[in-house]
């Protein structure tokens, strides 16, 4: 296990998010050990407003030690409006090897779940088995964008396994909780050349998948048939779903 690099203290917790799923999100660690190199679209931002330095201080997650005060203080007053809480936006809420931060995911949760709030939840770490006993409405998802290791270790150097992440998510499955997968940043051609069939087949137990392109990358943006690509991709994610009753979304942008 990994200690986290300190404590930081924030004056709010839930917040609004634009993304097109879960409408609001809480972000309760500064950094991410993962370290993905697509690039990361959260260090990107965090780097622009200078609250980190450069790529080896993401690395070094600063939990918020007043994530559940603050939650306690906001939750009588947004419990009513809201749909469902992502965890997370910013960072990853069951961090591999960073005991700490995956207990404070947990706290939280089960401190949404109590007062009648659906939790989301999406990782490139482990999931917990505990999460099998909060509520039945809660979502767990994996990232995942290749079952090839050689890739996952270049481009999500910290993250858990491949293998272990999807040994995780199918406990979660198997004591009947809602499970889905983030096929996204799913990468061209030029990256890696793999089936996507090869993925879907790894994944026919899930409840859903969300499948999106990779956007800030040059290498993708440079690779000529990137547009004929995602739209073949996405019809295959579509036609795999449809065969095994699974529920879909094509993020915006990816299908043209
Ligand atoms: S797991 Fe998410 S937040 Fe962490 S480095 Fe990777 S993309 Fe960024």
């Amino acid at each position: 296990m990994k200690c986290v690099a300190g404590y930081i203290q924030r004056k709010s917790m839930l917040y609004v998010t634009g993304v097109e799923y879960g409408d609001y999100t809480m972000n309760h660690v500064l950094g991410c050990a993962h370290g993905c190199k697509y690039p990361c679209y959260a260090y990107l931002m965090k780097k622009r407003f200078g609250q980190v330095t450069s790529y080896e201080d993401w690395l070094k997650p600063y939990l918020v030690g007043n994530t559940l005060e603050l939650l306690d203080k906001e939750i009588p007053r947004l419990k009513d409006r809201i749909q469902s809480v992502q965890l997370c936006f910013t960072t990853d809420p069951f961090m591999y090897q960073y005991d700490e931060v995956c207990k404070m995911s947990l706290a939280a949760i089960r401190k949404l779940n109590d007062c009648g709030v659906k939790c989301t939840v999406l990782t490139k770490g482990l999931l917990p088995v505990e999460l099998a006993g909060l509520s039945k409405a809660n979502e767990y998802g994996i990232t995942l964008v290749s079952i090839d290791e050689t890739y996952r270790e270049r481009m999500e150097p910290n993250a858990a396994t491949i293998k272990d992440r999807l040994a995780a998510l199918k406990v979660l499955h198997d004591c009947g909780r809602n499970t889905w997968v983030s096929v996204e940043p799913y990468p061209t051609p030029n990256l890696i050349e793999q089936d996507i069939d090869v993925i879907l087949n790894s994944i026919s137990f899930v409840d859903k998948i969300i499948f999106g392109r990779t956007n800030y990358s040059k290498e993708v943006s440079g690779y000529e048939d990137n547009k004929a690509f995602y739209n073949a991709c996405a019809n295959q994610v579509i036609e795999f779903c449809n065969e095994h009753g699974i529920a879909y979304h094509i993020k915006e942008g990816t299908q043209t």
